[in-house]
Order: structure tokens, then sequence, then C-alpha cells
């Protein structure tokens, strides 16, 4: 049986899944060796259990927290999918203003109904995560690693870069 995959967003821009969407031909050569049964960017279906579930964005609301740990317990192996999942990335850039404060500046009177979102947090704050693809947004050859590596049952590595030299 194929390894079962989904693909999930929470608070992001969806540009990670934009740049899994774009790597459609290298995409269509690994199909045979998986199942996509959960990607809403190009798909209304919906599946249970899951082999890999690549997750995008950062959790807000605590609704949010409800359905990441719905899809956690339902996925074998987690990924978090670029930095907003991996580590509240630009989510996170709020400063420390108070949520109140930046959802009036941004919305004005009428944004009462988004004050119940809270500080951007990453994945693992709410969840184990078993693997990370970097990067804002993730680079597309390492999203391809990390799956093929996924795919074949290994554990996928990325190459670690310096960023300062003397
Ligand atoms: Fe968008 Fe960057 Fe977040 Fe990816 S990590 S969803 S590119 S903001």
């Amino acid at each position: 049986m194929k390894p079962r995959v989904g693909f999930f967003d929470f608070a992001s821009c969806e540009g990670c899944q934009l740049t899994v969407l774009n790597l459609e031909n290298e995409l269509l050569d690994l199909v045979e060796l998986m199942e996509i049964v959960e990607f809403r960017e190009i798909s209304s279906a919906h599946g249970e259990e899951l082999d890999i579930a690549f997750v995008e964005g950062s959790i807000c609301r605590p609704e949010d927290v409800k359905r990441l740990r719905a899809i956690r317990a339902r996925s074998r192996q987690l990924i978090a999918l670029g930095a907003c999942a991996d580590t509240a990335g630009i989510n996170a850039l709020t400063s420390d203003r108070p949520v109140a404060e930046l959802v009036r500046e941004v919305y004005g009177d009428k944004g009462e109904a988004f004050l119940v979102a809270g500080r951007p947090r990453p994945l693992e704050a709410f969840v184990p995560v078993d693997g990370r693809v970097p990067g804002c947004p993730i680079d597309g050859g390492e999203f391809l690693t990390v799956l093929q590596a996924l795919l074949i049952g290994r554990t996928p590595e990325l190459p670690t870069f310096a960023v300062c030299a003397e």
C-alpha cells in the first residue's frame, strides 16, 4: 500500500504550499510512490489515517489547536512545512504590542471578530513534530529531499548552513 500523504494549512500566506504545487513535474514522478489523500489547494477530498502530514502555518486560535491535534492523532508522521509552522515565522513578528492594539490598527472598529486570536505559535508548542522543511518560503529541492526520504522510510537529512563566517 502506498503511503498516504496530506497537506494542511493554518495561519500562513500559503507560499510554501505554492512551492510544492510548482513542483508539478517532480511530484508526478513521485505519484507512483504515494497517495495524496488531502490537499485543500487542489482537492476537496478528506482522508482518514495518514502516513505523512505536511502542515503549513502557525497556530493562533483555540480552534487551530483542536484541529492540529486532530491531524496529529491521525498522522504517523507530522512535518512542519516552512517557517510559519516551524518557528511561527513572520506571523510572530508582531512585536510585544498587545494583540488587541494590532487588530484595531489593521481592522479598525470591525476588528472585534479577530480578537479571539492569540499570539502565533509554532506547531511544536502543541504537538510533537517529526521533521521540518525550513525556509520562508521553503526550497522546492529541500522539500523533495524530505518527501523522498519519508517515502522510502528514511529519516530526512537536510544540509545545515552556516549563517556567519569568520
Ligand atoms: Fe508564507 Fe513564509 Fe509562512 Fe511559507 S513560511 S507560508 S512562504 S510566510
